[in-house]
Order: structure tokens, then C-alpha cells, then sequence
């Protein structure tokens, strides 16, 4: 969308908050996550995770502080705002492909109408997509025809294919049986190696340790925790965190 602010926070927020009505969901959410920067967030169900991601991509508005994105303030609506959300890809629990388009359709649907690509080009790069996530076979079927692993991995080349600058993924594994949650695991672990600024709610622990370079624990709206893995998985701080891994671990 805008030429790279340089030296910007991928993301930057400052003094979010918000409401839903009376329930007070992000209170004075202070945060800067670095070019890069690979970010789990961890909580209990309610502490505001979803919410949290949702707004730096403006499907949630907020009711005051500020939110940027590789130094651009998110703009409240029009056209502006479909440019940064071309900027922040996100992945959810539920792969919200399009049921009635091929997967191949799927991912070059937005390079076609938000970044004016021909088609031919797009489908170029979303085959190429479809190979790094590793569904290259799968591009002419329908997500009904694939797994649950393959279709959140389809859902991950299509968000892929905006050519964001930063990935948010909510509990992208969360729906997934078992057997496939590394198949996705593995995609998001290769995407963090090539230096992708990404932000995840997860409750995969393994993958915590293993690809973060930093963990936030929220609870109640707030960031009551801000550590590498190690240490918050070895010497967490507050009650909550505390009680929260013992729950998990
Ligand atoms: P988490 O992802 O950590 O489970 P959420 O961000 O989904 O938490 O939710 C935080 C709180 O906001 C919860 O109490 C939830 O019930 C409430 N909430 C979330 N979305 C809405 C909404 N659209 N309207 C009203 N309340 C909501
Ligand atoms: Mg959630």
C-alpha cells in the first residue's frame, strides 16, 4: 500500500481501548512489535485475544488510542482501509474459504480485485503459493474435497497472496483434528524463519517455544505479561499467568 516507513513497529498500538457495551474487552493496550517479529499471545478464553487481532485489522473499531501499521495509522473506512487490510493478512480458527470457488479461485481472488493483478499473473503466484504451503495438487478442488489441514493451509496462501506485512493468525489450529495440526504448524514455523511479522493466538505451546521471540499473556484486556518463551514458560510473574500454565501444562 504505502512505501515502507522504515524504521516504524511493524505494529504500534497506544492506549487502545474498547468497549462491547458495558464490558470493557482492551484496556490501554500499549504495543510495539518489531519488522519481523514473531509474537504469541496467550490467555484465557474472554481475556480479549481475538478482539486484540481483530482490531489491528480494523474489523473491530476502536473506541480511542492509536493503531498503526508499518507506520501508517489505520484510516476509519474507504479505500485506505482496504489497502491496510491488504497489509495485515489474517488466518482464523474457521478457514473462511469461499465454499462455491475453487481453492486455485480462492487465493487469486483479492490479488485480482484489491491488487488490479491480471489473471494469469495471479494465477501464477498462487500456484506458487499453493506449492510453499503444500497444496500445490489440491488448486482445482473445492474446500469441501480437503482436509481440515489443507484447507487452513489453502487459507494461509490466500491471505499470502495480498502480499501482506504482517500475518495475524487466530488459533489457526484450534478446529483442526489433531493429526493436522502440525502440517499448519510447520507452514506458520517456515513463514516465521523468512522473517514474517506475525502475531498468534495460540494454544500450541510447542510452537510458543519453539518460534516466538516474544510472548504476551493477556488477561482481562490487558498485556499482563510481555517475555521471551523461556521466560515466561520457566519463571512466569504474575498469579494469572501462572495459574493460566498450570491449567495448560
Ligand atoms: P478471547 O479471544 O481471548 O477468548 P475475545 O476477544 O473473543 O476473547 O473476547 C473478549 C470479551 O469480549 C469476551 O468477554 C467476549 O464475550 C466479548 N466479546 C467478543 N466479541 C464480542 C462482540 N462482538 N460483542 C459483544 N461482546 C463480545
Ligand atoms: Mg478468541
Amino acid at each position: 500500500m504505502t512505501a515502507a516507513a522504515t524504521d516504524a513497529p511493524m505494529i504500534r498500538m497506544s492506549a487502545v481501548d474498547k468497549h462491547f457495551g458495558a464490558l470493557h474487552v482492551l484496556k490501554g493496550i500499549t504495543l510495539d512489535v518489531p519488522r519481523g517479529q514473531v509474537v504469541v499471545v496467550l490467555g484465557p478464553s474472554g481475556s480479549g485475544k481475538s478482539t486484540l487481532c481483530r482490531t489491528i485489522n480494523r474489523l473491530e473499531p476502536i473506541d480511542s488510542g492509536t493503531i498503526s501499521v508499518d507506520g501508517t495509522p489505520l484510516p476509519a473506512e474507504g479505500k485506505a482501509l482496504a489497502g491496510l487490510r491488504a497489509d495485515v493478512g489474517m488466518v482464523f480458527q474457521q478457514f473462511n474459504l469461499f465454499a462455491h470457488k475453487t481453492i486455485l479461485d480462492n487465493v487469486t481472488l483479492g490479488p485480482i480485485k484489491v491488487r488490479g493483478l491480471a489473471k494469469a499473473k495471479a494465477n501464477e503466484e498462487a500456484q506458487a503459493l499453493l506449492k510453499r504451503v503444500g497444496i500445490a495438487d489440491q488448486a482445482d478442488k473445492y474446500p469441501a474435497q480437503l482436509s481440515g489441514g489443507q484447507q487452513q493451509r489453502a487459507a494461509i496462501a490466500r491471505a499470502l497472496a495480498m502480499k501482506p506485512k504482517v500475518m495475524l493468525f487466530d488459533e489457526p489450529t484450534s478446529a483442526l483434528d489433531p493429526e493436522m495440526v502440525n502440517e499448519v504448524l510447520d507452514v506458520m514455523t517456515s513463514l516465521a524463519a523468512e522473517g514474517m511479522t506475525m502475531l498468534v493466538v495460540t494454544h500450541e505451546m510447542g510452537f510458543a517455544r519453539r518460534a516466538a521471540h516474544r510472548v504476551l499473556f493477556m488477561s482481562d484486556g490487558e498485556v499482563v505479561e510481555d517475555s521471551t518463551p523461556g521466560d515466561f514458560f520457566s519463571a512466569p510473574k504474575s498469579d494469572r499467568a501462572k495459574d493460566f500454565l498450570g491449567k495448560i501444562l
